[in-house]
């Protein structure tokens, strides 16, 4: 029996390891920023949200397929000297002119890599794309979700750097995992146009940056407090039983983290639903008649296959949340 339940812990970790906001939180986020869209897109994007759903982890299984994926992901701004990072010139080829692109490239991308796709969707909204819209729509959720995680701009992002490790994980998918049902409002309002996505997302992983102290240092001061076998226990996640951070500790933590992840996960699905109205606004508005089946390409299909296929697998490329 113990044997089986150290497998079982071994196989939560890799787990863990694989998806950013984890499983759960990147798939809720999608989801309610349908619902903060005008009525003119919501004829496409509502009949659409279990793809937008289930979908939105792909760009954390293209980390083990692509080694170009990982730094799409985070930005360490602390790299860049301190906060506010004035340091590191906003625009892409004045950072590279800068820095260079393999030192961009190792600390990561994400703000420029959401621009880009920010403009590949205003494209697809402008040729009525539907397949290219619902996809894109889907991953740019993704990296602008994995923007507002305060580890997702530091490098000590899974607490490697000061004997905490674990707290990527711990941050991102067990607090939303207990939590989030019961506790979380979703209640966000309407998406708002935004009139520089740039400067906005910019902003975000700033906050992110300047939060990423508090996750850790709140972790540390609160260990201090519980004995390991209160702050560890096994316990149920998606239907197994493993060993994880305590239901005690994670609400202890996030009291003392005064509602960041609930903060960051509503501020992403405002961010989400806000991105995917401006890439519409700026194509124009064009009006939505979807068929009613989006009917994707071949390669999609296979592109789809070969995204669930490989990463239960095969290893990482480069970084993950939890290594
Ligand atoms: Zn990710």
């Amino acid at each position: 029996m113990h044997q089986k339940l150290l497998l079982l812990a071994c196989s939560a970790i890799i787990c863990e390891h694989a998806f950013c906001w984890g499983f759960y939180a990147h798939k809720e986020i999608n989801h309610h920023a349908v619902f903060l869209l005008p009525p003119a897109m919501m004829v496409f994007y509502k009949p659409h949200i279990d793809f937008l759903t289930e979908h939105a982890v792909d760009p954390d299984k293209r980390r083990y397929m692509v080694t170009a994926e990982g730094p799409r992901h985070y930005i360490d701004l602390n790299r860049y000297g301190v906060y506010p990072f004035n340091a590191l010139p906003r625009a892409w080829y004045s950072a590279v002119e800068k820095y260079g692109e393999d030192t961009l490239m190792a600390h990561g991308i994400v703000p420029w890599w959401i621009h880009i796709m920010l403009q590949r969707l205003t494209k697809a909204f402008s040729e009525k794309n539907y397949p290219a819209i619902l996809k894109l729509s889907t991953e740019i959720g993704h990296y602008i979700a994995d923007a507002h995680v305060p580890l997702h701009a530091h490098s000590n992002y899974n607490g490697q750097q000061t004997g905490q490790q674990g707290i990527h994980g711990f941050w991102e998918s067990r607090i939303p995992e207990l939590l989030a049902k019961n506790e979380f409002d979703y209640f966000i309002g309407k998406a708002q146009y935004l009139a520089n996505p740039q400067q906005f997302m910019w902003q975000r992983v700033l906050e992110s940056a300047a939060a990423a102290d508090t996750v850790l240092s709140a972790e540390k001061k609160l260990t201090q407090q519980f004995s390991p076998d209160l702050k560890y226990a096994f316990e149920e996640r998606n239907g197994m039983v493993i060993r994880q951070y305590a239901s005690g500790f994670t609400i202890a933590y996030n009291e003392r983290l005064q509602g960041m992840v609930e903060r960051r996960m509503r501020q992403s699905i405002f961010a989400v639903a806000s991105f995917w109205y401006t890439a519409w606004s700026n194509a124009g508005q064009p009006e939505l008649q979807p068929p009613a089946n989006i009917g994707f390409s071949e390669t999609d299909k296979k592109d789809f296959e070969a995204l669930d296929r490989i990463w239960k697998t095969a290893e990482a490329m480069g970084r993950t949340c939890g290594n």
